[in-house]
């Protein structure tokens, strides 16, 4: 890959963006043969790569700077991994990039290698841009099993790198400018009850039962939530959402069931903590529930554990990350989005950070998802400019 003229910068993002979404990174599958395709690219550059691994091996994070290595620079993070394909009516391989009616279609295309694809095709502007402070490129495994990757990044990150000004997420905004998100909190509730012959049901106690008054009652949380709030324009929808995306128990149709496991997360707004709401469960199922199911069987109980936590980013209108992207855009308003990204762990370590990409989440994790062609372009355009700021870091003043 050469360095061309702008002209080239959109055919250069699009051939990227066909290669990126030819690796099927489903977040179950490996992602190193799209690691390496990518660590490839910037070695021809005179980029080095370092990279941190999943336990098994198989999951690379890749993190490169480009540029004098000192404090100020900004990150541009993108995760690899995709969400599942299965099940899902596609029209045409969701592996093979296609274009279409001014959009490109494939897993990933919006969510988000669009933007991985965007920040490659830049590689030769960033590197001969003179640029006074580094451009990071910060790439991800894990994202979609709930920020699990980014993590040792971040860690490596500290470790490496001098501290940087502020990190761009660029997951699909539709280039607005993204400044709080919800986070994510994923909980697996076990009910164990007391088995026995389906024809003297009085004789147990019903897992499958209890778990589905206990469901119930998430769903009264999710309903007062809904009803009376706390609520937050910004997002939509603009309160906290709690849904149960799973549920498994019984055995066999005569035995009365003595396990139901279900699984469920809450999305609270900025400054709603999860632990209220499973404090509430709790409460349930120790006053209400567990007496019952405890005068037939005293072994019934009922456990949640935590399975994934997800810190939301919090607004920070002051934030330096907030301030170039205002600058660069000539956005005043800034968005929350309703979903999760790595921005809020960013936050937590001390660097700024804003989301901000092409392409639609309404398009993300659904079948024949697509970025359009023009989104591509907007974002090259974006980061564009960000390359000519890290060349001439002028203040950002509030
Ligand atoms: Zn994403």
């Amino acid at each position: 890959m050469t360095a061309g003229p702008d002209g080239d910068r959109l055919a250069r993002a699009l051939d990227l963006l066909e290669r990126l979404v030819g690796f099927d990174t489903v977040s179950a599958k490996s992602n190193l043969a799209l690691i390496e395709f990518v660590r490839a690219l910037l070695a021809e550059q005179g980029i080095d790569s370092r990279l941190t691994f999943h336990p098994s091996g198989e999951k690379a994070n890749l993190l490169a700077s480009v540029g004098p290595r000192v404090a100020g620079g900004v990150v541009l993070s993108g995760h690899t991994d995709v969400v599942p394909v299965a099940g899902q009516p596609w029209t045409s391989d969701p592996f093979r990039s296609v274009r279409r009616d001014g959009r490109v279609y494939g897993r990933g295309t919006a969510d988000m290698k669009g933007f991985i694809a965007c920040a490659l095709a830049l590689l030769p502007q960033m590197r001969t841009a003179s640029l006074k402070v580094p451009i990071h490129l910060a790439l991800s495994f894990d994202e979609e099993l709930g920020c699990l990757g980014v993590p040792a990044l971040i860690d490596d990150m500290a470790a490496a790198v001098p501290l940087p000004l502020l990190a761009i997420v660029g997951e699909p905004t539709r280039l607005k400018v993204a400044d709080r998100h919800k986070g994510i909190y994923g909980f697996e509730t076990v009910v164990t009850g007391r088995d026995g012959h389906s024809s003297a049901p009085h004789k147990g106690v019903n897992a499958v039962t209890a778990a589905a008054e206990l469901v119930l009652e998430l769903d009264r949380i999710a309903a007062a939530f809904r009803e009376e709030g706390p609520f937050d324009p910004a997002f939509d929808p603009p309160y906290t959402t709690l849904n149960v995306g799973q549920i498994e128990g019984g055995t066999a149709v005569n035995i009365i069931a003595r396990r139901c496991s279900f699984r469920w997360e809450t999305r609270p707004l900025p400054g709603d903590d999860p632990a209220d709401i499973l404090a509430r469960l709790d409460g349930f199922a120790r006053d209400r529930l567990l007496p019952r199911l405890r005068c037939i069987a005293p072994e019934a109980d009922v456990v949640t554990r935590p399975r994934v936590s997800v810190a939301g980013l919090k607004a920070d209108p002051d934030s330096p990350a907030a301030a170039l992207m205002r600058r660069l855009t000539g956005a005043n308003a800034t968005i929350g989005v309703a979903f999760t990204t790595e921005a809020g762990l960013f936050q937590r370590a001390r660097i700024p950070a804003i989301v901000c990409g092409p392409g639609d989440i309404a398009q993300a994790h659904q079948p024949d998802e697509f970025v359009a062609v023009s989104e591509l372009e907007a974002c090259l355009d974006l980061l564009g400019k960000v390359i000519a700021w890290a060349a001439d870091p002028v203040e950002l003043g509030a």
